[in-house]
């Protein structure tokens, strides 16, 4: 298994992995140490779940990162959620970025997760203070996806049972359901995603 993207959206890690499929490229999304997991119903609270875009071998790596970033600088048909669910992570604006307050005209440096201007207290929305002084060109390195990328340890995977549905989010990568105690094989689960 490898890791190709991470994503903090469900939404549009399905929709990438939905992507690669149509393309040839068997494709999953698996939760990683989060309250929600694929499969299973109800995904309230996936903010703080990190989303892995997992394909079945390293060999299609090239194949499916070609795909992707086909699928990323393509408009998606759901504008609007897609904006609103990717968060940019503005950390990795540059030095030089500077945005004003609205309010009072203060500058601040964007990269810093002001919430409130520091010099009015007027509530900031950094986001759209950058795109509206700067584009939304300036934008783009911030969506980009974590860097490390490589092989995972499908322990790390959550997945839900295949034959009772509960969470399986135990270190063991092969183990036995504390729900039901049926055999489980993450890896194999994942690659079930893949069909
Ligand atoms: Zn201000
Ligand atoms: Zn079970």
């Amino acid at each position: 298994m490898f890791r190709v993207r991470r994503y903090r959206s469900i939404l549009v890690a399905e929709q990438a992995a939905e992507f690669l499929r149509s393309r040839g490229v068997p494709a999953a999304v698996v939760g990683i140490h989060g309250p929600d997991v694929i499969g299973l119903a109800g995904f309230g609270g996936f903010q703080d779940t990190a989303l892995d875009l997992v394909i079945v071998s390293k060999g299609l790596r090239a194949a499916a990162e070609k795909l992707l970033q086909e699928f990323h600088t393509q408009p998606r048909a759901v504008e609007g959620e897609w904006e609103h669910l990717t968060e940019p992570d503005m950390s990795k604006l540059d030095d030089d970025v500077t945005v004003r307050c609205a309010q009072c005209g203060a500058e601040m440096l964007a990269n810093q997760a002001h919430e409130t201007c520091t010099s009015c207290g007027w509530t900031l929305n950094i986001v759209e203070l950058v795109v509206q002084q700067h584009g939304p060109d300036v934008l783009a390195e911030c969506y980009e996806c974590e860097p490390e990328q490589g092989e995972l340890d499908a322990a790390q995977y959550v997945v839900p049972c295949p034959s009772c549905g509960a969470a399986l989010d135990g270190e063991d990568v092969r183990g036995r359901c504390s729900g039901c105690g049926a055999l489980y094989d993450k890896e194999e689960i994942v690659r079930g995603f893949m069909e």
